[in-house]
């Protein structure tokens, strides 16, 4: 089955214009697209949508064989530990230590402390981070910062990654290497969709690229 299927997806907000009409798009399980589209074209929508912080207006959005119309209220935070979201603007807590900031998803789910080490090691492992996991978040460069944020974002060990212009804040070359750390992750088994408008970064490394434009997917 694909990680993720779209079936005529239409996301009107309340008061506000189409942000997506009839989008029907498909991830197979462990694919790597980009999701690429001028500002406004709907790309944060789909992946609210996909995180649960949005509900489509019509269609089905279908994750993992889940269909999330079928996912209630209380059942979200749970839903929401197998989908690894990360942010343009890392949404790190700066009153907590690298390490901390990466344990957090697991300690919500109430994980020994253990394991808990145990993994958090693994995840800083995975970005290169092992040696920072005692500093604070402000003492790390931007693209330090980010890959805290993968981090926090694989610890849970999620059937996906979304990241929503994860390169927003850095510069091309640190954006590269951000780049390259998704590549890898995907190498590894993980399915993951990247929003972004970078076009220049992202066209020759050969992934499927998805385009919104005002809300509609273009073909290609
Ligand atoms: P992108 O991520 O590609 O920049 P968005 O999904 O953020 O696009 O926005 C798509 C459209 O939906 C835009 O016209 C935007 O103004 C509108 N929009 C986004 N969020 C809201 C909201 N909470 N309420 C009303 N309109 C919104
Ligand atoms: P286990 O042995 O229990 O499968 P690991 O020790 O291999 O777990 O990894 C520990 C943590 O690091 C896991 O929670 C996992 O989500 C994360 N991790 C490490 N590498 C990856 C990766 N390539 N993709 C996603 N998550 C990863």
């Amino acid at each position: 089955t694909d990680i993720v299927a779209f079936d005529n997806v239409v996301k009107r907000y309340p008061g506000g214009k189409l942000a997506l009409d009839r989008v029907s798009l498909r991830l197979a399980r462990g694919e790597m697209a980009f999701l690429t589209g001028h500002s406004g074209a709907g790309k944060s929508t789909l992946m609210k949508l996909i995180g649960l912080i949005e509900r489509p207006t019509r269609g089905r959005v279908v994750i993992n064989g889940t269909d999330l119309a079928k996912v209630r209220r209380a059942h979200i935070p749970r839903y929401r530990q197998r989908v690894g979201l990360i942010f343009q603007n890392y949404n790190l807590l700066y009153d907590r230590t690298v390490f901390d900031n990466v344990a957090l998803p697991l300690v919500i789910r109430g994980i020994g402390h253990t394991e808990i080490a145990r993994r958090v090691r693994a995840a800083l492992d995975t970005v290169g981070l092992l040696s920072h996991e005692k500093k604070f978040p402000i003492t790390l460069s931007g693209g330090e910062q980010q890959r805290v944020g993968i981090a926090r974002a694989v610890v849970n060990r999620p059937h996906l990654l979304l990241a929503d212009e994860p390169t927003g804040n850095l510069d091309p070359d640190l954006s590269a290497d951000i780049m390259r750390l998704f590549t890898r992750l995907n190498e590894t088994g993980t399915s993951i969709m990247i929003a972004t408008h970078a076009i220049d970064l992202v066209e020759h490394m050969g992934y499927r690229r998805i385009a919104l434009d005002h809300g509609h997917l273009e073909a290609g």
